[in-house]
């Protein structure tokens, strides 16, 4: 949207004109002033070449695009409270059926996409379907924007074939781990997805090659995380963020979103209490589909709160168990961290740290 708006306006057209549709929204997050202010400008200047309008480069076909900036809650990306918060509403999430394909903006049928995709159209028209499918992993094709944060020295947003795996895109692609630190945990798909451990670096980073490794690509949106990180205080941050994103509108995502954060606090700031792991457990499940919130909400934001609970709980239960025995965080201020073997370390060796291994 910042660098090639132009793409995705072409997308737009083609697809509009491909549905016989003469109306189209650009939604964007409120905070996402920039690329508001490019899209704008590039819809401005098509319609200024004849390229928007009444009159499609002289083909007689009407297309017109709307750019309309949202507030600022990340629960309109679900695709029904986009809609509602397009109507002037707000943005809660509907039940489906009717889809909107059905019964969309104002009860009309509503085609919804992401930029990603409307603006792969014309690299597809322009390049052919077996140029797209030539970058194929299993099921996966296409090329797919990859947008990477966390510990790495060179964070980004890439556009890569769905062949990749995890180890070339952290540590060819990406540079490796900042100050060469050890590789913790990855979160591949966006906060939701179940987390990874290093053993999984050689998993394909498709659709496929991360469900056969324990998570999802998801909205490709990886956290990478070195070895100084606490993985409980990153599920308490993650956690947070659920919390505050939940609408409100369904008892097990608002109550359970709170529940996890409050126990998760508890625990990470030292007032942690026996029998909170299995409270946790209950709240959230041991896995996709189990708890007390999954699959019992409207939208998917109440499992995305509960999934990575559970990964994390999975994944460092001991980590967990200790903090609630110690009284809080050992990571903090850099006592002791764990390192590649599932050692507890000082910055310094000049003390053993009191407690012992991770789970793993
Ligand atoms: S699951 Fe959560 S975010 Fe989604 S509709 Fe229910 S309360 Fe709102």
């Amino acid at each position: 949207m910042e660098q090639r708006p132009h793409s995705m306006i072409e997308g737009i057209i083609i697809t509009c004109l491909a549905i016989e549709s003469q109306q189209a929204f650009v939604y964007i997050r409120g905070e996402y002033y920039n690329a508001a202010k490019v899209v704008q400008k590039a819809v401005d200047e098509c319609y200024a070449a004849g390229i928007l309008g009444n009159n499609v480069l002289g083909s007689g076909k009407r297309v017109d695009i709307v750019v309309h900036r949202g507030a600022g809650a990340y629960i309109c990306g679900e695709e029904t409270a986009l809609l509602t918060s397009l109507e002037g509403y707000r943005g809660y999430p509907k039940l489906k059926p009717p889809f909107p394909a059905i019964s969309g903006l104002y009860g009309k049928p509503t085609i919804i996409n992401n930029v990603e995709t409307v603006t792969n159209v014309p690299y597809i028209i322009n390049k052919g379907i077996d140029w797209f499918k030539s970058f194929v992993h299993e099921k996966s094709t296409g090329l797919r924007l990859l947008c990477v944060s966390g510990h790495v020295k060179k964070p980004g947003v890439y556009e890569v074939p769905m062949t990749y795996t995890l180890r070339e895109i952290i540590y060819d692609i990406c540079g490796g781990i900042r100050n060469d630190h050890d590789l913790k945990f990855i979160i591949p798909g966006g906060s939701s997805v179940p987390w990874l451990l290093p053993d999984k670096l050689d998993a394909v980073c498709s659709m496929e090659g991360l469900q056969a490794a324990g998570s999802f690509l998801g909205s490709a949106g990886m956290m990478v995380m070195d070895h100084t990180v606490c993985p409980v205080w990153a599920l308490t941050n993650l956690s947070a963020f659920y919390r505050h994103e939940s609408c409100g509108q369904c008892t097990p995502c608002r109550e359970g979103s709170a529940w996890l954060h409050k126990i998760l606090f508890r625990i990470e700031n030292g007032q942690g209490e026996e029998g909170d792991l299995q409270m946790l457990r209950s709240i959230a499940g041991t896995g996709p589909g189990t708890g007390m919130i999954c699959g019992r909400s409207i939208c998917a934001l109440g499992d995305a709160a509960a999934w990575p609970v559970s990964s994390a709980l999975n994944l460092y239960w001991k980590e967990f168990e200790e903090h609630i025995k110690n009284k809080g965080c050992g990571y903090k201020n850099k006592r002791y961290w764990m390192n590649r073997s599932g050692q507890f370390v000082n910055d310094s060796f000049a003390h053993k740290p009191t407690w012992g291994h991770a789970a793993h």
